[in-house]
């Protein structure tokens, strides 16, 4: 990673720490943290946290940890542990040995709840669920104190005690903070900070059955680590009053400083774990790795760098404020990028097959192509000519409308690379009429594409040789939603109404040029005038060849930016 690519722009919590730094807050350390749960798989907004958390911590020389937030075990598992540490080193960030989850402090947790137990700051409450609810107040009224906030110090250490030890079931006790029923913060109205949830931990095993809260155990896994910046998304800004009056009331050494942004949201999809969970489980994607998912393993198999990635998340900032970003804008990233290192080659998604009566039929010969007009030092290669080839359906038509330069009976146009070819014949299906090959004769003085007496052709099209070329599938994608934002729908479950039935096209045969016979799964390539694709990591295979494609060629984004422009 280049240091220019490092250096997020300033913004407003850059700021602060750069105050902070000068001040010599914390011996003037910079310490931040990505703090996910593993309840699911990451996605696009957790890329924007994780390159506002890391690249923070690397310009100001500090660190940066990795910690598993894994206190809710009946949604938890190891693949999702997994697959985060993956796809962060994917992203190109590294925690060195800086790995942490919460469950390794549930003991020292457990001794801090203690402590406010004694300190008169929390008690043991026996109200039931639906209760707790009730006596909450709302945000129009105050809350009432439950019955069992003046229980006996003696009393709740030994509730506390015995809930710990598998007494109680679930829903029976919690320890809630003594903080003030009447606060104006729904927050501070005695919050629960410990449950008992008797389900197996994918690390501690049946050790616990009585869990911390996020906002106890947050705060103080922060403290502990020796986090200096505490950086999460505007809906915790209300919880900051608690974040502090834990690490206050319990007097501990370091207390971090909370920081909200803004979250990312993008249009067309989804960003919450919680909803991406439903898409994999009810099958309405193939799996979290699907290329049409916003999560980090579906963008990598479906092309998408981790430096348009990263280069993405610069761009849209950080702000105080909710937006809605475009997914234009991620792909024009994806696009820019792809633009410098992807090599071109040709490919035709719907062959049609074209005989050129004059090229002799034992011949063959080898033209050379450029293998990218951005990077002169990725050179050339040679792709094979004969009698007998491809092109793509859409790049003829008997009947050519308007403004159409392509191929038409009677017309000429040059064929990349190779020759100007000029459509002589038509041949159809007897019974449905459709065209099934074009006859054309090419003009050997031509080769390489260019006429030397200056005869101008408009359209240039691809083409591979039917007996070289090889065969594959390829997939194309759409946005995975029919509407821009599905999440304004009220409920869980009629986000999935909006979801675009036709967001996958499987193209089966495909034909395209024998260089890719040595494609490397995952790699990315531009099919001239097509788009970007990458060969799928999982379906290629020895001899299948699958291609997604990771983007069209179109950019959609140039021109929303050169309207807004106009329009200021
Ligand atoms: P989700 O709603 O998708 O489950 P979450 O906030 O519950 O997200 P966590 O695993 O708790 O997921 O998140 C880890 C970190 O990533 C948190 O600091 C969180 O604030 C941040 N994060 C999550 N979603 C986004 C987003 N859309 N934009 C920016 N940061 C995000
Ligand atoms: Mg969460």
């Amino acid at each position: 990673m280049t240091k220019t690519e490092h250096t997020p722009p300033p913004n407003f919590i850059r700021n602060i720490i750069v105050e902070d730094v000068k001040a010599k807050k914390n011996d003037g350390r910079v310490h931040t943290r990505f703090p996910p749960e593993p309840n699911g798989y990451l996605h696009i907004g957790h890329a924007k946290s994780i390159c506002l958390n890391f690249s923070l911590a690397a310009e100001f020389s500090g660190l940066c940890n990795l910690r598993f937030d894994d206190t809710n075990p009946a949604k938890e598992d190891v693949e999702y542990v997994e697959s985060i540490m993956a796809d962060v080193r994917w992203l190109g960030f590294d925690w060195d040995d800086r790995l942490f989850y919460t469950s390794d402090y549930f003991e020292q947790l457990y001794e801090h709840a203690v402590q406010l137990i004694r300190d008169g700051k929390a008690y043991v409450c026996s109200l039931s669920p639906e209760e707790v609810r009730e006596y909450r107040g709302t945000l129009t009224k105050p809350g009432k104190d439950s019955p069992y906030r003046t229980r006996l110090v003696e009393e709740s250490l030994d509730l506390f005690e015995r809930m710990r030890s598998g007494e109680f079931e679930d829903g029976t006790h919690v320890l809630r903070a003594r903080i003030d029923m009447a606060s104006p913060n729904l927050n501070m109205r005695d919050p629960a900070i410990y449950r008992i949830r008797k389900v197996a931990h994918h690390r501690t095993g049946d050790k616990w059955c009585i869990y911390p809260m996020y906002d106890f155990s947050h705060c103080l896994s922060d403290s502990i680590e020796g986090i200096t910046h505490s950086i999460c998304t505007l809906e915790f800004e209300d919880n900051r009053p608690l974040y502090d009056w834990v690490l206050d009331e319990l007097n501990v050494d370091g207390h971090p400083q909370q920081i909200e942004f803004a979250r990312l949201n993008l249009n067309y999809t989804v960003l919450s774990k919680r909803k991406l969970v439903q898409l994999v489980e009810e099958r309405l994607v193939t799996g979290w790795d699907d290329p049409r998912m916003p999560t980090l393993a579906g963008m990598r198999r479906r092309g998408y760098t981790p430096e348009s990635i990263r280069n993405f998340c610069n761009r849209i900032g950080v702000a105080k404020r909710d937006s809605m970003v475009d997914m234009t804008l991620l792909e024009y990233c994806v696009r820019e990028d792809l633009n410098k290192r992807a090599p071109r080659v040709l490919g035709v998604l719907r062959p049609l097959r074209v005989v050129i009566d004059n090229y002799p039929e034992d011949q063959e010969e080898e033209l050379e192509a450029v293998n990218n007009p951005e990077d002169s030092s990725m050179g050339t290669r040679k792709i094979p000519f004969s009698r007998v080839l491809y092109v793509e359906r859409d790049d003829f038509r008997e009947d050519p409308p308007k403004k159409f330069y392509r191929l038409a009976p009677g017309r000429e146009v040059r064929l990349r690379y190779a020759y100007y070819v000029t459509c002589v014949g038509v041949v159809k299906d007897d019974q449905t009429g459709e065209v099934i090959e074009l006859h054309c004769t090419y003009d050997p003085e031509t080769r390489g594409g260019w006429s030397d007496d200056g005869r101008k052709v408009k359209g240039t099209l691809h083409w591979v040789s039917a007996a070289h070329s090889l065969k594959a599938e390829v997939r194309l994608y759409d946005r995975l939603f029919k509407v821009a934002n599905p999440d304004a729908e009220k409920g869980d479950a009629d986000f999935k109404s909006h979801l675009n039935q036709d967001s996958l096209e499987t193209l089966t045969s495909c034909q395209v040029e024998p260089s890719l016979g040595d494609a490397v799964s995952g790699s990315m390539y531009q099919f001239e005038r097509l788009g970007y694709f990458c060969v799928d990591p999982v379906d290629s295979s020895d001899g299948s060849l699958v291609f997604n494609r990771t983007v069209s060629l179109r950019d959609s984004w140039a021109k929303i930016e050169k309207k807004e422009q106009q329009q200021k």
